[in-house]
């Protein structure tokens, strides 16, 4: 970067130390190149005038043009402000001022025409506009354009940067950086893309001309950010295949072949094949997988895995499977074990509750590679464990663990096992792109066939009795029932209390011995857990009553009715994922949403996106729109959506044009040495050099 952009911002005419101190503290702006990346988040176009009248109604910064009628001083001495009458044809309204009123008094006339740029507000009986912006009509600024909207905060705005005070440092500027914001992309890019050049996109996007021109700013420079972020992840997954050399699976083996031919329980949908012809060949080239597997709920994903991990002792190394849960943990044991039964493959599982005894053994049949597939909780990278050779970890319900926790796994081996990751939260492509790009992705998109759609309804409180009754007949249906309570950490006393109130409710309503009722919920010991979980599974009892416990993987076909309680309280992922544990069978199923009356807006858009569909990718593109994608993945932390003109939420198409065109680049230029890429590499070295490696996932 040029020494002009690096410059403290102190030095910067308007600024000063005490100005500066705040800038660095409040918006993060050190130098002058931050200036200029600290973006305005609208315009208001200066060509529209608002009336006087109109003012209290509008809640935003409007332009008035009209005349003083009368300037005074009022107030004690020590709390002195300065109010004057403004007025046009429609009517009068106070402007204030509580500070610099030595310096602002002296140069308003009255009776000559001014424009005023404020927001109003009532203030005792009156309204009025706090620090105006103000301008003789004749001087105002002559460029008809748009003005820009700058995000400020209290300090900020206590020492006169409030958003006009950010405009004005950002116009003194802007009208010095001629020359000293050379273009980044070459030629053939911006002609292709028709990019404002990048010095123009620079003033455009603080001082627009018009709305298009704006757009135009604003399009390139969106485009920049995403693509030098796209790059980065395309390089991290480049240098890591450089580096890390995988394991060899060179044939599929005897397992897979033999379980293929002989035991697979149905045929596999196109959308299984293609995935596992996907990781078949990362794991044949020598390169190093890393591989995300979408899959919506139900969309046979475990399958995957088990005939994944096959190939991998086919290929004389051992597989590991870590599932997030405990119960989810011994449901993948024990169908993987069925599955296994008739192969010569030793399956075992390890999690929190293993007894010290029976780890002493588990370690050893490890270590001299007796076991072939081992399934656990985090116990299995916090344990000391050791493989006699790792080829193969898959990670269900990726979300759950932390990047720390997958790095652990990680030096498990001195060769990385090949990493298969798998997630029932589909992410917005846009999104996936960004958060798992350094990760190759596949998508199962297909459900089984046979599967009938989840009929999902919203009840009131009020139609309980009706939906008891409901329950009633699908039981004598012979079928199996999930009633879910919210439990959330914030207000677990209290609903842990509720979830109890409720499984009282419930068994009133569904007495023995006619119905049996399960409760599983966190608080219960692993033991109990499973007991009852079981029950369930066998079919011995016909409602379970649960927390989010079960949200995660559980798989009773004959369970047809889920339904949530209080399900204004959860995320659209997880009455996603809630729903899905039905309609895994053959029978009809049903998804009942039960809320109170009232109902926030948000509520009412999950509960609505629910009932309407039941597309995983739909639901989560409306979860992102809802929550923006911080929240989406629990990226907060890891700084990568700190985004500072892109909003992944709406952008993106320009996301996906980035990813392709810095795809394009490194496919004609891998490290980057040709001349007309010598700006974009040492940006994108320095990017690489700078931030820390977040997107590991393992
Ligand atoms: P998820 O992707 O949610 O983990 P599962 O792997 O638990 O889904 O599969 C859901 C159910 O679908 C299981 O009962 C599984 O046996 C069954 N299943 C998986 N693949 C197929 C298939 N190709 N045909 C029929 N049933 C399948
Ligand atoms: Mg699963």
């Amino acid at each position: 970067m040029s020494e002009f952009l690096n410059t403290p911002i102190e030095f910067l005419k308007g600024v000063g130390p005490q100005r500066a101190e705040l800038l660095r503290k409040e918006i993060g702006v050190f130098t002058y190149s931050d200036l200029l990346e600290y973006f305005p988040f609208r315009y208001v176009d200066r060509s529209y005038f608002n009336k006087v009248a109109d003012l209290p109604y509008l809640d935003s910064f409007a332009q008035v043009r009209g005349v003083l009628t009368k300037v005074e001083e009022s107030g004690s001495p020590r709390n002195k402000r300065l109010v004057a009458k403004f007025q046009d044809t429609s009517g009068t309204i106070d402007l204030v001022w509580y500070q610099g009123i030595k310096w602002i008094k002296p140069t308003l006339k009255l009776n000559i025409p001014y424009v005023i740029y404020g927001k109003a507000k009532i203030y005792g009986s009156s309204f009025q506009i706090a620090h105006p912006e103000i301008q003789e009509l004749d001087k105002a600024d002559p460029m008809k354009g748009l003005k820009a909207v700058y995000r400020s905060t209290e300090k900020l705005s206590s020492k006169g940067l409030h958003s006009k005070g950010i405009e004005k440092l950002t116009s003194t500027l802007v009208q010095q950086i001629n020359g000293h914001i050379p273009e980044i992309f070459p030629r053939q890019l911006i002609s292709d893309l028709r990019l404002p050049e990048r010095e123009s996109a620079v003033k455009q996007v603080h001082y627009p001309m018009t709305e298009d021109l704006a757009k135009k700013a604003s399009f390139r420079l969106k485009f920049e950010e995403l693509f030098f972020l796209q790059l980065e992840l395309l390089l991290r997954r480049q240098i890591s295949l450089q580096k890390n050399k995988g394991f060899v699976f060179d044939e599929v083996g005897g397992p897979f072949l033999e379980f293929y031919e002989k035991h697979l329980p149905f045929e596999l949908t196109n959308a299984q094949k293609r995935v596992i012809k996907e990781i078949r060949q990362d794991c044949k080239n020598g390169f190093h997988m890393n591989r995300l597997v979408q899959g919506d709920v139900g969309s046979g994903k475990t399958m995957v895995a088990f005939l994944c991990m096959l190939i991998a002792i086919g290929n004389g190394f051992q597989a590991a499977m870590m599932a997030p849960t405990e119960i989810l943990a011994q449901q993948h044991f024990e169908s993987i074990s069925e599955l296994c039964k008739n192969l010569p493959v030793r399956v075992e599982k390890l999690s929190g509750s293993t007894k010290k005894s029976s780890r002493k053994h588990l370690h050893e049949a490890l270590e001299n590679g007796e076991i072939h597939i081992l399934i656990g909780t985090h116990a299995l990278i916090e344990d000391t464990v050791q493989f006699k050779n790792l080829g193969l970890v898959v990670i269900d319900e990726q979300h759950r663990f932390g990047v720390a926790q997958r790095s652990r796994l990680w030096q498990k081996n001195e060769r990385p096992p090949h990493i298969l990751v798998m997630t029932a939260t589909p992410i917005p492509r846009t999104l996936a792109m960004t958060v798992y790009g350094d990760l190759d992705v596949s998508v199962i998109d297909e459900l089984p066939p046979g599967r009938k759609p989840i009929t999902t309804q919203h009840r009131f409180e009020a139609s309980r009795l009706a939906v008891f009754e409901f329950m009633r007949k699908e039981i004598a249906l012979g079928r199996q029932i999930y009633v879910v309570f919210p439990l959330i950490a914030e207000s677990e006393t209290l609903d842990y209390h509720n979830l109890m109130a409720g499984f009282e409710s419930i068994s009133r309503a569904f007495p023995l011995p006619q119905y049996q009722v399960s409760i599983v919920h966190g608080q219960l010991k692993p033991e109990v857990k499973d007991y009852e979980m079981q029950r369930f599974v066998k079919g011995e009892t016909q409602i379970m009553v649960a927390t989010t416990v079960i949200e995660v993987g559980v798989n009773v076909p004959n369970a047809s009715v889920m339904v949530i309680e209080s399900a204004e309280r959860f995320g659209l992922s997880q009455l996603h994922q809630l729903r899905g544990r039905v309609g895994r069978g053959a029978e009809k199923s049903y998804c009942i949403l039960m809320t109170g009356q009232k109902l926030s807006k948000e509520s009412k858009t999950r509960l609505e996106t629910m009932v309407r569909t039941q597309d995983g990718f739909e639901i989560a593109e409306v979860d992102l729109e809802l929550r923006g994608p911080g929240d989406l993945m629990g990226t907060q932390q890891s700084g990568i959506l700190d985004l500072k003109i892109a909003d992944l939420t709406k952008d993106g198409q320009i996301v996906a044009l980035a990813r392709e065109k810095a795809r394009e680049i490194l496919a004609k230029d891998s490290n980057l040495s040709l001349p007309e890429h010598a700006q974009i590499r040492q940006r994108v070295v320095k990017i690489l050099n700078e931030k820390p490696n977040w997107g590991r996932i393992s």
